[in-house]
């Protein structure tokens, strides 16, 4: 049977933390995850050794907010957009990804799904798709961000089952304050979509009407949500109230201040945060470089995406690892703790926390190598297959 030995590798996943680790795969999957140095492991026809040469080895990120990246994105009528930006992502270590559209006309999320399932259909050739999320378009129309608010629209099932129809939604955020916002989470639910609250000015009460229904998400915490007030804790006061909201955080340091970072890091439930790129078409691109989004203007300047109009942040050029060693960093959390927020929890959401999402026995062996120096990725595994 074919089988790859990684050899020399620091395994680090939820909770372990193991340098000079030999790990098997076969099938695709984990086969054993050993703290000792393989030196008897030989190359044959059966079998591929890889010497990793002590970096780290990591469960391959799962990015569930991210829509673009090489000048591409996900909702541009060109069917190989999502193939480039499947492979920026693969680049970045993302072994799994929803590609997430932006608010705008009914064709065009037709359109997306579509694509989407063109690149299934092609055999998936680099980082996996197993649905989309649609950010908006049944957002507040006052806390669109960088989104259009021309097709800003009343949340509505039939649209959401129509866009299924075409390829799987895995997630929605939307704003739950909105006519029907409450009982909007129950059907989403109901169609196996986690329904996120976003681009919202909801209040307290709100939430409480949509967590009721089984909401239990939150779109890029902090960022076109209300902030905490004292009279009105709103959705910032919300993610720390409520234990269980799993709360997206776009970790570049510009979204969030160093400190709100710490204080998300250290005071919330490491259970429930989830770092996303929420990477716009400039995500791997140069400074200068100028581009629309949903009909409105945005520009790279010192690595930050802008509206030129304006100057609201459009979204990020993030890489997941880089994010987590902002985290990192920032907070001197180990990273055993850390990585869960880059792939398990979202797994887990998801439903796939028994087979994604850590370096251990049984798992299926997305993977991916970090030089520890530079954090960029050197290796991907995709079920079982190095990619890069
Ligand atoms: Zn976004």
């Amino acid at each position: 049977m074919k089988r790859t030995v990684i050899v020399n590798a620091h395994v680090i996943s939820p909770d372990l933390n193991l340098p000079g680790a030999t790990v098997v795969i076969e099938r695709g999957r984990i086969k054993s995850v050993e703290a000792r140095r393989a030196k008897a492991v030989k190359p044959d026809r059966d079998t591929t050794v890889v010497d990793v040469k002590g970096q780290y080895l990591m469960p391959g990120f799962i990015d569930v907010h991210t829509h673009g990246a090489l000048t591409c994105d996900f909702c541009d009528a060109d069917p190989k957009a999502v193939f480039e930006v499947a492979k920026a992502k693969l680049q970045e270590g993302v072994t799994t990804f929803l590609p997430t559209t932006l608010t705008v006309s009914h064709a065009d999320l037709v359109r997306a799904a579509k694509n989407a399932k063109a690149y299934v259909e092609a055999g998936s050739p680099y980082a996996k798709i197993p649905g989309i999320h649609l950010e908006g378009p049944f957002i507040n129309v006052k806390c669109c961000g960088a989104q259009n608010p021309k097709f800003v629209r009343k949340p509505s099932v039939k649209e959401l089952k129509e866009i299924m129809k075409v390829f799987p939604v895995k997630q929605i955020s939307y704003a739950v304050e909105t006519e029907g916002g409450a009982a909007f989470a129950k059907a989403c639910l109901k169609l196996g979509v986690v329904p996120s609250c976003g681009h919202t000015g909801a209040k307290m009460k709100d939430l409480k009407a949509a967590y009721r229904n089984g909401l239990r998400h939150m779109t890029h915490f902090c960022n076109q949500m209300t902030p905490l007030h004292h009279r009105e804790i709103g959705m910032v006061g919300a993610g720390f109230l409520v234990d269980d909201l799993n709360t997206e955080v776009i970790c570049d340091r510009i979204h969030l201040c160093d400190d709100m970072l710490r204080l998300v890091f250290l005071k919330r439930d490491l259970a429930h945060v989830q770092i996303i790129t929420d990477s716009l078409r400039c995500s791997h691109c140069k400074d200068g470089y100028a581009f629309e989004m949903g009909g409105l203007k945005v520009l790279l300047k010192n690595g930050e995406a802008r509206l030129v109009e304006g100057g609201n942040l459009a979204g990020s050029t993030l890489w997941m690892g880089n994010g987590l060693k902002n985290v990192h960093d920032v907070t001197g959390l180990p990273l055993e703790k850390l990585v869960r927020t880059t792939s398990w929890n979202q797994a887990i959401e998801q439903g796939w926390g028994k087979k994604l999402g850590k370096v251990e026995k049984g798992y299926i062996a997305d993977l991916v190598v970090i030089n520890p120096r530079s954090w960029k990725p050197s290796a991907v595994f995709v079920d079982g297959e190095q990619r890069i």
